[in-house]
């Protein structure tokens, strides 16, 4: 398939890369340079803007930091008319960015109202299940479109959960997100304390792993630096999934649980550490840098 790809950022690359693998012909765009040169050099054709990524594309995919970045390529903005009002009725167009689910409905209407075939495609996985190609997707949208989108998303993914109509890949990508958050915070305390108490991160980590606190956390991404060779905490805490992106999932969740009746305390409270730790200026750091906050590092 002829495929768009925008948004080349620690797991844009990865996926355009094994979309390439898997045979598709792609054309990518980043806004930044460096990302787009470092992918080029490893066998991805650039395009020059998103325009033109997208020009000729059965299928249009987009990997963005958050809602503004989404609506304001797909949706008019400014003089501009967006990406959507460029692309032939019948393309198919998949957001795997985590943003609002009241945004991914707003792209989903106007692509509708195109003739578009839109769905809500968030991920879960990290860098290393984007490198992989073992991503989970969680999928918001219609049937049809889904099972259209399904070969395409299988050269990046091992799991396609269909969670519902537009906006539920997202509402459901928000409640992962918070837990893991909740769950890295209280490695990072467990973790913390038994150093304080003078025991070996690595032991402790493992005891813990496979006893009635093993946690993702443990498992792929301990937040210790030595601990896990390959997670981020062991490269200074670069190439992850960044404080700062934790952090506005954190904030949907809260916004999300507004407007209902769920009580999420823990979320909230979760939000307001990953708030301090990115005001103390580690919002560029992958979000396992939280450590730092509970032991008082800085
Ligand atoms: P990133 O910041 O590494 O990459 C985002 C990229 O988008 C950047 O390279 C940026 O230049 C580019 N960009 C922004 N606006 C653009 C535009 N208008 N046109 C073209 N390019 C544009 O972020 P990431 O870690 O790759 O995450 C992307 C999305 O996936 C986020 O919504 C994040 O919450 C989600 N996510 C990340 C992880 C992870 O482990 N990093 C895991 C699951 C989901």
């Amino acid at each position: 398939m002829r495929i768009g790809f925008i948004g080349l950022g620690n797991m844009g690359g990865p996926m355009a890369l094994n979309l390439v693998k898997a045979g598709h012909e792609v054309a990518a765009f980043d806004l930044n340079a460096e990302a787009c040169s470092k992918l080029q050099a490893q066998g991805l054709r650039i395009a020059p803007s998103a325009a033109a990524a997208a020009e000729g594309a059965q299928a249009v995919i987009t990997m963005l930091p958050a809602s503004h970045h989404v609506e304001s390529l797909y949706l008019p903005h400014g003089d501009a008319p967006g990406l959507l009002a460029a692309l032939p009725a019948g393309t198919l167009v998949i957001d795997s960015s985590t943003i609002a689910p009241a945004s991914a409905r707003k792209v989903a209407d106007a692509a509708k109202a195109r003739g578009l075939a839109f769905i809500d495609a968030p991920v879960s996985g990290g860098t290393a299940g984007a490198a992989a190609g073992t991503l989970t997707f969680m999928i918001g949208g219609d049937a049809a479109t889904v099972e259209r989108a399904t070969p395409v998303l299988k050269a990046m993914g091992a799991n396609l959960f269909h969670c519902g109509d537009a906006g539920a890949g997202q509402a459901t990508k928000l409640c992962n997100n918070m837990l893991l958050a909740v769950l890295m915070i209280g490695t990072s305390e467990a973790l913390a304390l038994g150093q304080s108490l003078g025991l070996d991160p690595k032991v402790l980590s493992e005891v813990m792993r496979r006893s009635s606190g093993g946690n993702w956390a443990l498992e792929k991404y301990n937040p210790v630096p030595g601990v896990m060779e390959a997670a981020p905490a062991s490269r200074g805490y670069t190439g992850g999934f960044g404080t700062d992106l934790m952090l506005k999932d954190l904030g949907l969740a809260q916004e999300a649980a507004l407007g209902t009746s769920a009580s999420t305390p823990l979320g909230g409270l979760a939000r307001q550490l990953y708030a301090a730790h990115s005001k103390a200026g580690h919002g560029g750091e992958d979000f396992s840098s939280i450590l730092k906050l509970v032991t008082g590092e800085d």
